[in-house]
């Protein structure tokens, strides 16, 4: 059976991918050693699909390298960025507890009991422990952000 080299080309695509049947394989190898050109144009087929493959992993994985960084900066930035306004809405509120108490002030009651409006006292306390913990929880982020880079 006399083959033409158009019929072995259109078969080296399943011969490359190793899924054509063992009579198409032999008739392709006793072919291509027969056939110089046949052959470069099987190497020319292996070095591009390889080459192409090994090019598309490398690109996907720069991509999701990219976008781990990305999404992790990011997470820090919130992270950084929620401590900041818990720290800056803390302080504000210890303060304007602490201003709003010495305006209204207190006054014993004719009982003998304190009498303070709202609880700003205990209120700019709340305030202020909290202002502190998540102050101490930003400081120590930046550090570890600092040392890490
Ligand atoms: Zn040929």
């Amino acid at each position: 059976m006399n083959i033409t080299c158009d019929v072995i080309r259109d078969l080296l695509p399943l011969y490359h991918d190793d899924i054509c049947s063992a009579d198409s394989r032999t008739l392709i190898e006793t072919h291509l050693d027969t056939c110089e050109d046949c052959k470069k144009e099987l190497e020319k087929y292996n070095s591009e699909i390889v080459g192409g493959l090994n090019m598309n992993q490398t690109v996907h994985l720069d991509d999701a390298k990219q976008i781990e960084n990305i999404s992790r900066a990011w997470k820090r930035d919130k992270k950084v960025s929620f401590l900041q306004g818990v720290t800056f809405i803390s302080i504000l509120g210890s303060l304007g507890a602490t201003l709003a108490y010495n305006a209204h002030g207190s006054y014993v009651a004719p009982d003998g009991r304190l009498v303070e409006a709202f609880g700003f006292i205990p209120l700019a306390f709340l305030f202020a422990f909290i202002a502190i913990i998540s102050g101490l929880s930003l400081a120590v982020l930046m550090l570890i952000r600092k040392f890490k880079g």
